[in-house]
């Protein structure tokens, strides 16, 4: 079995949020066992919104969480180094709903992580493992889980720019690849778009610091961190979103031009086939088909 795990010590960080353009100072607090990711608003007398597709509202260029008069946007990168770092437990402390933009990547979050450390607890952690295809078409958007040993992820995206016209990239995920190809990758926009997006109140916190903006002949910024940085971010987001689910993932995972309303809706399809997945404790599976060593019933969530 693998245990979970959560932080050895609280650790806090200040930003702020890029569609509010609100100051914000997020705090990630160790979790008992069970806990999962928790989300809290400190202005709001310390109320919490678990991190599941349950609570998913207000889906408007970022992924938003949603219980009663709470709401916390903007959740996907945080989430997403979370899950890759293997953090299960975490009380996730926000003074403003929105989670800080920092330089618009993953890498301030994995920064964060490690210097707070791990901690291993006593419960075994459950990854759901897929056991056959999960598919999902919204018109030239397509996202699905197929079978596999490992979590891989599989991302294209095709924009009219010359500079996007297609990038593709499949990766086998695991800490290490998380934290050196996908988590320094920043969110992108096009120039065209800002405009609407203010117009809108959204994209107040933007800025060349936080985001890859995408002029008609080229990039604002001085430079691009990876060549294809605009595809790598994707696979930052559908990490994100996909914790949702509430477990680690074993599967290949496989999206097309996808965002954040198809990845989260995708996430809610996952956990009603409950008949294609099943809970395992290991992500190493018994050398024969037949064994049993490391599978377990599968629960209601
Ligand atoms: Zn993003």
């Amino acid at each position: 079995m693998n245990p979970q795990r959560t932080l050895r010590r609280s650790i806090s960080c200040a930003g702020i949020g890029l569609h509010s353009g609100k100051k914000v100072t997020l705090s990630l607090r160790p979790a008992a066992a069970g806990a999962g990711i928790r989300f809290r608003r400190s202005d709001l007398g310390g109320l919490e919104v678990p991190a599941t597709v349950q609570h998913v509202g207000g889906i408007n260029y970022a992924t938003g969480l949603t219980r009663d008069a709470v709401h916390i946007d903007t959740v996907e990168h945080l989430l997403s180094a979370l899950v890759s770092l293997g953090i299960d437990n975490v009380v996730v402390e926000l003074n403003s709903p929105e989670v800080p933009i920092m330089d618009g990547s993953a890498a301030p979050f994995v920064y964060l992580i490690h210097e707070a450390g791990v901690k291993t607890q006593s419960a075994s952690r459950r990854y759901l493992k897929v056991l056959r295809p999960i598919t999902m078409t919204r018109g030239d958007k397509r996202i699905a889980l197929y079978p596999s040993d490992h979590f891989k992820v599989t991302y294209s995206i095709a924009f009219d720019h010359p500079l996007l016209r297609h990038q593709s990239r499949t990766i086998r995920m695991s800490e290490d690849t998380f934290v050196d190809d996908i988590a320094p990758a920043r969110t992108f926009t096009f120039l065209k778009e800002v405009e609407m997006l203010r117009q809108q109140g959204l994209a107040l916190g933007g800025s060349l610091e936080n985001a890859i903006v995408v002029g008609d002949t080229g990039i604002l910024n001085n430079a691009l961190r990876f060549d294809d940085e605009f595809v790598r971010h994707k696979i930052l987001d559908v990490i994100g979103d996909m914790a949702l689910v509430g477990h680690p993932l074993i599967g290949h995972l496989v999206a097309h031009r996808g965002g954040h309303a198809l990845h989260t809706a995708f996430a809610a399809q996952v956990l009603d086939e409950s008949e294609a997945w099943t809970l395992v404790d290991s992500p190493v599976q018994p050398e024969r088909a037949d064994a049993t060593a490391g599978v377990v019933v599968k629960e209601s969530l």
